[in-house]
């Protein structure tokens, strides 16, 4: 581990933004989690809790580019309380009506709505996962209008269920220190995909990842970038809060 003291921390401009709209996002989510009466009314709320990222997306992008460092962070913290969020609110929803879907259902729309919860990677990052969730949603409407042999009612509890199983499998990422753990590596290289040079290319190579420790002794990774398109030089830091839990298994 390499000692340095250029860890990037996020700005109170940053943090405050981050603040704000979670707490939007669980005001949201305990409003919609009220009015919920039936399978039908679940998947309309998981769009509209899904659109709330349009909100934040807008915010993050008046104060910072979200094709920028900041604004990736910012966004990706943000992607993750809108997932908890939903799976909380259809977690609930399932516990509460405790109606088991149709096995063959949900076979159908695991197989016509794929990408689903078995074609997921293994760490997947928020924005992958909010798209999955969107365009499932999206294709699911012609689909319940087909029927392929099923009545509406029961295509809807499957796919409160289909939903819910890919917000499962990310959430539980997301809960174990090592889990969590890799999944904040592999969002790391997603930050650097999206991430844009001032020459306008988003094609950066890494040139050199170092684990490094902050004056305070929290662990974090840097990383070398180099543009392909222009040469520029940059180094960004990931903090990894759970690298530590890593070695208590
Ligand atoms: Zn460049």
């Amino acid at each position: 581990m390499s000692k340095a003291s250029d860890k990037m921390d996020l700005s109170p401009q940053a943090r405050k933004l981050i603040d704000q709209h979670t707490r939007a996002i669980e005001t949201q989510g305990d409003e919609i989690a009220k009015k919920l009466t039936s399978a039908g009314t679940v998947i309309a709320a998981s769009c509209s809790i899904l659109n709330l990222r349009a909100r934040y997306m807008g915010a993050a992008g008046e104060h910072f580019s979200v094709q920028e460092y900041e604004g990736l962070q910012i966004v990706d913290a943000l992607d993750e309380r809108l997932l908890r969020a939903m799976k909380a609110v259809l977690a609930g929803y399932v516990e509460r009506a405790r109606k088991k879907p149709d096995a063959k259902a949900l076979e159908l729309l695991h197989g016509k709505l794929a990408p689903g919860p078995k074609e997921m990677p293994q760490y997947p990052v928020g924005y992958m996962v909010h798209f999955m969730l969107f365009s499932a949603i999206q294709a699911f409407e012609p689909l319940a209008e087909d029927g392929h042999g099923f009545e509406t009612p029961a295509l809807e509890i499957a796919m409160v269920h289909h939903l819910l199983a890919i917000l499962d499998k990310y959430v539980v990422t997301r809960e174990k220190p090592v889990t969590r753990h890799f999944s904040d590596v592999a969002r790391e290289y997603s930050v650097v995909m999206r991430l844009k040079c001032t020459c306008g290319a988003e094609k950066f190579d890494v040139k050199l990842q170092a684990l490094c420790q902050s004056s305070a002794g929290e662990p974090y990774d840097r990383l070398d970038l180099q543009c392909k398109e222009c040469g520029t030089q940059r180094s960004i830091t990931f903090d990894l809060p759970h690298f530590k839990d890593m070695y208590q298994i």
